[in-house]
């Protein structure tokens, strides 16, 4: 029995009933929500030593991704981090060959641009890849659902699998020390709620069901706020920001994580979590509070709140982590990014399946509008209606557009002194070389062909207004994952406090840190996290399939 219907569900699912198991999976959702998070996501996938990378002329390995992995990580030497540190070796196994061969042979294909994410601190033993990594699924989200899906449906139709929806888990029952199955509510129906959209809790009855073996996949915290508060860590990261947006939708609650600690599996690192400090609100939004990441480029120049220029080793898209840390420590909830439109053309991604339509719908033509001259749809879409842009011809103008949309009671930008920060900038482009990091940092990323081809502007002057009209973005913490979790070993059995095995219960995906409570130790290199769900659903199927030997109940 499978607790949880997103993606790290069906690949457990797929994986046990291709083992000879009769599977039951439970969501809290209705049918429309198949796939979870997985549909709504962008399909980025973090392959070592690909043949897309290889074509781009980047030289990958293993070695290589484990370096940057365990410098990432920074794993703790104490117990909470000896699952997690295998699970991550294993995942960079994992994602060196295995992961392409398997999702490929289930008919998955990725775009042959590969894409430069968590460029790094600008330390070689610090976090970050050092070679980009970041495979684009051909269909994003919905595809990678698809290829697992499919084969289920058809197993439905076989009886060999069976889904039930509404089906809201709320205890797993124990008998003699071993997992049996669980207990919950049925939630109404609902059956025409259209995908992400809130569900009402309205409880129409009860149900208690036995397994053989449970399996929790019921994904992370990143929708539950109050939970993401007090997880938060202060220490590392300065006060959680009073106001953010909604990365996931409203069914990513995490209760299932507490209700399986309150029977007995241990839960670990739960402090560490990954937002993203370039948040916006969705100007057309599907969930509650519904947030949209910029999956910036290098060049936007990235200001806190009071108009303060970040530290260069903290431009867009090179530390995520270490940008929410800086952030949260100014004491204001959002900063802002300033560039130029042709910057915005060449370089903003939207994270989301819907906001990429040409990659979601597969359509070539398309495409080629995200790689040709001109604006695409998603950016101006949030040019016309994006409540936290703003865009002007004159810096003036700019400023002014900043401070009346954060209004007199939050901090005001000086336009002199934003003005003498940018002049500085644009002084360092009449050389090829230059004292400035951010702008060293742009040419270097324009010697790799995919950045060249359609993910870094040339640089240019923002002041001298040949580059389209200024643009400011307001960016807020948008919640999205969860990096710790429910305690496993290398098969996806929970473990109980005292490091024994649960018997009967396994997780699997977000809901165990991707793997042993917390694969990515404190810190991820993108892309890890579907493929996380994968590698860690395809280890608790196989591992059904062991201990259940083929048996059909
Ligand atoms: C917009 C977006 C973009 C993303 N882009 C990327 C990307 O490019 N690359 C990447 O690697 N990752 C990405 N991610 C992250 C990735 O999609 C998620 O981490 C992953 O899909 C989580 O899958 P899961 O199966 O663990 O959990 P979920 O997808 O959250 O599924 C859990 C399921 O369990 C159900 N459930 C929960 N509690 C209960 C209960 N008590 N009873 C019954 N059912 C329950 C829920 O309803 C849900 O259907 C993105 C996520 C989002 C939202």
């Amino acid at each position: 029995m499978v607790v949880g219907a997103g993606l790290a569900g069906l690949v457990a699912a797929y994986e046990a009933q291709r083992a000879g198991l009769r599977v039951l999976v439970l969501d809290q959702e209705n049918r429309a929500n198949l796939g979870g998070q997985a549909f709504w996501s962008l399909g980025g996938l973090f392959y070592v030593d690909s043949p897309e990378q290889r074509i781009m002329g980047v030289h990958d390995s293993e070695e290589l991704a484990w370096r940057d992995w365990e410098n990432s990580a920074r794993y703790d030497d104490t117990p909470n981090d000896t699952w997690p540190r295998r699970w991550g070796r294993e995942y960079v196994r994992f994602a060196t060959h295995e992961k392409r061969r398997y999702l490929r042979s289930l008919g998955l294909r990725v775009l042959p641009t590969v894409g430069w994410a968590e460029r790094g601190s600008g330390d070689a033993s610090g976090h970050g890849n050092s070679v980009p990594r970041f495979h684009l699924t051909w269909g994003t989200g919905p595809e990678i659902v698809r290829v697992f899906l499919d084969p289920l449906l058809e197993a439905e139709k076989a009886g060999r699998v069976e889904f039930r929806f509404r089906h809201r888990v709320d205890g797993l029952t124990t008998v003699d020390g071993r997992v049996t199955g669980v207990s919950g509510a049925l939630l109404d129906p609902c059956d025409d709620l259209p995908r992400g959209v809130a569900s009402p809790r309205e409880v129409v009855g009860t149900f208690t069901l036995r397994a053989d073996a449970t399996v929790v996949a019921s994904g992370g915290i990143g929708g539950n706020h109050d939970l993401v508060r007090r997880s938060w860590p202060t220490d590392r990261w300065g006060e959680c920001p009073e106001e953010m947006v909604a990365g996931v939708p409203a069914h990513v609650d995490g209760r299932m994580i507490g209700i399986t600690q309150a029977a007995g599996a241990n839960v670990v690192n739960t402090d560490r979590m990954w937002h993203y400090p370039e948040g916006m609100a969705n100007w057309d939004p599907i969930w509650p509070g519904h947030g949209i990441r910029i999956i910036p480029g290098p060049s936007a120049m990235w200001f806190d709140a009071e108009g303060t220029r970040l530290p260069t080793s903290v431009f867009p898209g090179s530390d995520n982590l270490a940008a929410v840390s800086h952030l949260g420590r100014t004491g204001h909830g959002y900063s802002w990014f300033v560039l130029t439109k042709e910057i915005a053309d060449k370089e903003f991604i939207f994270s989301g399946s819907e906001q990429n339509p040409d990659l979601t719908d597969k359509e070539v033509r398309k495409l080629l509008s995200k790689i040709l001259p001109g604006t695409h749809v998603a950016v101006r879409n949030f040019m016309d209606h994006g409540e936290d842009w703003v865009i002007a011809d004159t810096l003036e103008e700019l400023v002014e557009g900043m401070n009346g949309l954060v209004g007199p009671d939050r901090p005001q930008v000086d336009p002199a002194r934003l003005r003498r920060q940018i002049e500085d900038r644009d002084s360092q482009l009449d050389n090829r070389f230059s004292k400035d990091i951010q702008v060293n940092y742009i040419r270097t990323a324009r010697s790799f062909l995919g950045d060249r081809i359609v993910r870094c502007a040339p640089p240019h002057r923002f002041l001298d207004g040949r580059h389209g009209p200024l643009i400011a973005v307001r960016l807020r913490m948008l919640t999205r994952k969860t990096l710790g979790g429910i305690e496993t070993d290398l098969s996806g059995r929970c473990l109980r406090p005292d490091g024994s095995v649960f018997p009967g219960l396994y997780a699997a995906g977000e809901a165990a840190g991707f793997g042993g409570g917390g694969m990515h130790g404190v810190n991820a290199l993108e892309g890890t996290f579907l493929g996380g769900c994968v590698h860690s659903g395809r280890r608790v199927g196989e591992a059904l399939g062991r201990e259940l030997g083929g048996r059909s109940r």
